[in-house]
């Protein structure tokens, strides 16, 4: 097992707050979390780790400003809005960062300033890059205060002739004060627009503001548990909730009837829709709505539904999909969470409305942070 390493910035960055912890440790600590918040709907599977916990992110997101004359990139402390520069992370894609520092160094000699929060002055705000592991295509977007960009191509050209690992580059505009990295505004500067991953055989394409699982080996780990659980037969009708790009629901698709893919982000609906298309599954439909509507309306419908996939955010599902959930009435349920609290409480629900928890398998998708992942396989009380 991989030494742990301590990082410099480990105390003011917060971000990996387990890191004080061998890896060892910090499953151990995960496992103990979810005995605690889960234990009383079922044994908890042992969490599966990764062999190699580190540069494990395909998405790197770095904050910029000016202090003292001088540029500086990286996070925001936690719970503030302070920026700690960083320049390497060691849960971080190498070659992300790398593109990152670079920019940096781009913006002092093109003389470009780093936005300012206060007087809303400047123009480099936030820079994300996210990478594709399997096909090494390379996204760079730059998000700005302003939809101007003085000398933009000679810029997009320094940044590619630094980096040619970079297959596009893209502007997005961000001009309200807010928290959000993203604003509403893209403007295509090179390449495509987009990144395409390869994961578990098929090919997915990932857009600047669509959600993307971030380890893409836990995601293979976590995806494969969560078909191994919904153990399909080729004659069901699945529903994919919180589909995101539409992953899940497209590798289920070999072995369902039929897949309903809902997702209340209308950039991820989009790339569902395309990513149906470059695997060819003619079986599979998205929708673009909130989970919880969508599910109400379905069962007005009357519709037969075998197997629900869920994939909520951090808070969980909303009680009016939880009551829609129990009306479908599917036979199985595969809750997929990245907050064993909010899972807790839906099950708490579910377990009181006729369902049963079968199996709970935590996998180990944020290493060094105290984040846990859990896959759940919830069945009806025949
Ligand atoms: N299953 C996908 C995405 C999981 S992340 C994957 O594995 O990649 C959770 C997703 O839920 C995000 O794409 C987010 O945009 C979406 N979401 C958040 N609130 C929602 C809601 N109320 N209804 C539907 N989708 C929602």
């Amino acid at each position: 097992m991989t030494e742990h390493i301590k990082c410099p910035n480990y105390k003011k960055c917060g971000g990996c707050q387990l890191q004080n912890l061998p890896y060892e440790r910090q499953l151990s600590f995960k496992q103990v979390k979810c005995i605690k918040l889960l234990g009383r709907y079922h044994h908890i599977n042992e969490i599966i780790g990764m062999e190699n916990p580190y540069h494990y992110r395909n998405k790197v997101q770095a904050a910029f400003t000016t202090k003292n004359g001088k540029i500086l990139s990286g996070v925001y402390q936690s719970s503030t809005h302070n920026i700690v520069p960083v320049d390497s992370c060691m849960i971080e894609d190498k070659i992300a960062d790398e593109i990152i520092v670079t920019i940096r160094k781009l913006l002092k000699s093109f003389k470009l300033k780093t936005f300012d929060d206060n007087t809303f002055k400047g123009f480099l705000r936030h820079v994300l890059v996210k990478r594709s592991f399997t096909l090494g295509q390379v996204m760079v977007v730059l998000v700005t205060g302003t939809t101007d960009f003085p000398n933009e191509s000679k810029f997009v050209n320094a940044l590619l002739s630094r980096h040619s690992e970079i297959t596009t580059i893209v502007q997005n505009v961000n001009n309200k004060r807010t928290s959000l990295v993203l604003g509403n505004e893209t403007r295509v500067l090179y390449g495509d627009g987009y990144i395409e991953d390869e994961l578990m055989g098929k090919r997915f394409r990932i857009s600047p503001k669509a959600f993307y699982q971030v380890n893409p080996t836990q995601t293979a780990v976590l995806y494969g548990k969560a078909l191994e659980f919904a153990n399909l037969n080729g004659n069901e009708t699945v529903i994919d909730a919180y589909c995101g790009t539409g992953t899940i629901g497209i590798l289920a698709s070999d072995k369902a009837k039929r897949v309903i893919g809902v997702e209340l982000n209308a950039d991820a609906v989009k790339d569902a829709k395309v990513n149906a298309q470059l695997n060819d599954v003619d079986n599979i439909e998205f929708y673009e709505d909130d989970a919880g509507k969508f599910m109400t309306n379905l069962a007005v419908t009357g519709e037969t539904v075998d197997l629900v996939i869920m994939d909520p955010p951090r808070a969980g599902a909303s009680l009016e999909f939880l009551r829609s959930l129990i009306t479908l009435s599917p036979e199985k349920v595969v809750y997929i969470s990245c907050n064993p609290e909010t899972l807790a409480r839906d099950l708490s629900f579910l377990t009181r409305k006729g369902y049963k928890v079968r199996k709970i398998q935590p996998v180990d998708m944020f290493p060094h942070t105290e984040h846990v992942e859990v896959v759940c396989y919830i069945s009806r009380i025949k």
